[in-house]
């Protein structure tokens, strides 16, 4: 897998080296773990996914290029495997998830990993997460037809937003908050589930 990672692209080390050590296959039901390192998205219930690992290591990778945000907020837990991911390479991660099944299983997955820097929220994801804030960086896993301002507001100064953005054309989004303002670049088209309002 990491092979293939770095021919799409995914030179940061410590990217591959936390991809490495996480396995993707426990996160997925038995039955589909023999696909579990095949470069695709995967079901994982209540018709949501788990990203590919090029997408997981691309926005990883976004997140981390001009240093390592030492507290992440994200949006979509998913089955945890992002969030497992980020907890080898930054001090603290928040994890937010609307559907409150995939994030208890995604917290059984985590512990069965003995991940301990990852606290899980069950919160709709578009307001953020105020009482944690500010955020060093913010990963969202889930696309918004434009970039949430609450999100944008809970940035530290030098902190980074990395979001997919569209609706039938996404984007990989990166927001950087800046001390006099807000810098946004618009980079590779992506394809993601969308983010939704209110609990499950
Ligand atoms: N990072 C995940 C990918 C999950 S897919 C992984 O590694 O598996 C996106 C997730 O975002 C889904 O689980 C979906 O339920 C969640 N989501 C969608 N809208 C949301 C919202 N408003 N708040 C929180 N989570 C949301």
């Amino acid at each position: 897998m990491v092979d293939a990672l770095r021919k799409s692209g995914i030179t940061n080390e410590r990217v591959l080296a936390a991809m490495r050590e996480i396995p993707r296959h426990a996160f997925v039901e038995p039955g589909i773990a023999s696909r579990a390192y095949e470069d695709t998205p995967l079901p994982i219930g209540h018709g949501q996914t788990i990203s590919s690992p090029t997408i997981v290591g691309l926005m990883t990778q976004r997140l981390l290029e001009k240093g390592t945000p030492a507290k992440v907020l994200e949006v979509g837990t998913g089955c945890g495997y992002q969030a497992a991911v980020l907890s080898k390479l930054v001090k603290e991660v928040y994890t937010l998830e609307r559907i409150a099944p995939l994030m208890d299983k995604a917290r059984r997955h985590l512990r069965d990993l003995r991940i301990y820097n990852v606290r899980f929220k069950h919160v709709d994801g578009h307001n953020g997460y105020p009482e944690g804030a500010p955020w060093d960086g913010i990963l969202c896993a889930a696309t918004a037809a434009s970039v949430p301002e609450a999100l944008k507001a809970q940035l530290a100064v030098g902190g980074r937003l990395v979001i997919p953005v569209g609706t039938e054309e996404q984007h990989l989004v990166v927001v950087d908050r800046t001390p006099t303002g807000f810098v946004e670049q618009k980079g590779e088209p992506v394809r993601f589930v969308p983010l939704l309002p209110g609990l499950q």
